[in-house]
């Protein structure tokens, strides 16, 4: 459906009271409405990816949520009353994956202000390591150094590398792919991170100060627990893995951490990106798992499987009308786009390598 047609008949729905209607009905009130958010800016972050919001348009979400009379409920009771058919009216529970310290900083403090629970995903690697994440980080810096057009650089990029709009996803993935090859540990790979950021003229120093894509400290991580956020699983090195024993040893390294952060025990899980395979889903039953998120948009029922539920991954390229039509529940009666998933969530099993 094309998108223009599908507003259209959202702005319809809502014109004549039927998003009213199915917002307040038996229908809406047996579904849940999982959102997932990634990162609110410090700077200018929004600006660069999709998965990053502004602190104007978070604000103005949280505010959408409050005047549709949404029922925030914290992940855990939000399931738990799916199943048992004891949901409120307009059901939502918020997400936020993998904790950015952005999160800490500018999200959290919005969210308290409005009482709302959240639960955070968090990979784990970089919270012990606490450098810039390295795949969005060298995105960014290329991002920075748009304006130059072209980096010259030849042991990474032989032949130069285009940084316009069209050659930069490219020049992201010859560079993540130089330190892959040279299987480059975290240290490396912030030297690297460094490098780059000299080339383009960028003070790499003024961005670790203001710690632009860092995930949180342990000792942050200590303070939202103590403050409510119900932190949960999403792999320690951002990863998935096909055998099982690799799986659970990633699923291992990452709740050890996170019980030093929590007495909370993690039983929720996110796939990164949103990728999965068909083993994945009984590799986490056996493991014990509650239930897992993806990015397939839709809402929950009682008869969803809990370890493949639709999260709505909400991004300033969504329009209001949009967002008050899946908090509704009208959205969810038309077709949706499709979440693409993608194997570089997939670890090579001899590899633990961040
Ligand atoms: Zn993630």
């Amino acid at each position: 459906m094309l998108k223009q047609a599908k507003l259209a008949v959202l702005r319809a729905a809502e014109t004549v009271g039927v998003s009213s209607l199915v917002a307040g009905g038996a229908w809406r009130r047996g579904r849940l409405l999982i959102l997932c958010y990634h990162g609110v800016s410090m700077n200018d972050e929004h600006a660069w990816s999709d998965l990053y919001v502004s602190p104007e348009f978070f604000r103005r979400r949280m505010e959408l949520i409050r005047q549709a009379r949404c029922s925030v409920l914290p992940l855990d009771e939000a399931l738990d009353r799916l199943q048992r058919e004891t949901l409120p009216d307009r059901a939502v529970a918020l997400t936020f994956d993998d904790g950015f310290h952005d999160f800490y900083r500018v999200a959290f403090p919005l969210l308290e202000a409005y009482g709302y629970p959240v639960t955070l995903y968090l990979t784990t690697y970089y919270v012990g390591f606490n450098r810039p994440v390295f795949d969005p980080a060298c995105s960014y810096l290329l991002w920075k150094g748009r304006r130059r057009e072209r980096l010259d650089w030849p042991e990474v990029f032989p032949g130069g590398a285009a940084l316009d709009e069209a050659g930069r996803a490219g020049a992201v993935r010859r560079f993540k792919q130089y330190a892959h090859l040279r299987k480059l540990s975290g240290a490396e790979k912030d030297g690297l991170l460094r490098q780059l950021a000299e080339r383009l003229e960028i003070d790499y120093d003024d961005l670790c100060r203001r710690r632009v894509l860092h995930l949180i400290t342990p000792e942050e991580g200590r303070d939202l627990a103590a403050r409510g956020v119900d932190l949960q699983l999403h792999t320690h090195r951002h990863r998935v893995y096909r055998r099982r024993n690799r799986m659970f040893q990633e699923l291992n390294d990452n709740r050890s951490r996170i019980r030093e952060l929590t007495p909370k025990e993690p039983r929720h899980f996110c796939y990164t990106g949103g990728f999965y395979l068909p083993e994945h889903v009984s590799q986490l039953r056996e493991y014990g798992i509650c239930s897992a998120t993806t990015c397939r948009p839709g809402l929950c029922t009682r008869a969803t499987d809990p370890l493949e539920l639709p999260r709505l991954v909400d991004s300033m390229s969504q329009s209001d009308l949009e967002f008050r039509a899946w908090m509704a529940g009208t959205a969810d009666l038309l077709p949706k786009r499709r979440h693409e998933m993608s194997e570089d969530q997939l670890g090579e099993e001899d590899t633990p390598g961040a």
